[in-house]
């Protein structure tokens, strides 16, 4: 994977920071047929993380298999990937 892909991009909003790894997205679209308010692939940047309510962002990355997405909740909440 190269550096550019390793790199975690943010996306901030009131309650959450989304957070997303290029390099392990494996293009399911889950989060895109799930939550089409907050990802966009067609919009730059594809994620607006204004789009939707925090828990409906929550579940949403919560179904990402390959744990491109993940979040900090401002109560505390996190999803990472695992390390390897
Ligand atoms: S759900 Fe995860 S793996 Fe699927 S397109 Fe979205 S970010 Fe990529």
């Amino acid at each position: 994977m190269s550096e550019e892909q390793a790199r975690i991009r943010e996306y901030g909003a009131p309650g959450i920071v989304i957070t997303w790894e290029p390099g392990r997205c494996q293009h399911s679209t889950n989060c895109v047929r799930g939550l089409p308010q907050v990802f966009d692939n067609q919009a730059r940047p594809w994620i607006d993380p204004t789009g939707a309510g925090v828990e409906d962002i929550v579940s949403t990355i919560d179904r990402c298999p390959s744990f491109a997405l993940g979040y900090r909740t401002e109560d505390g909440r996190t999803r990472t990937a695992p390390s390897e």
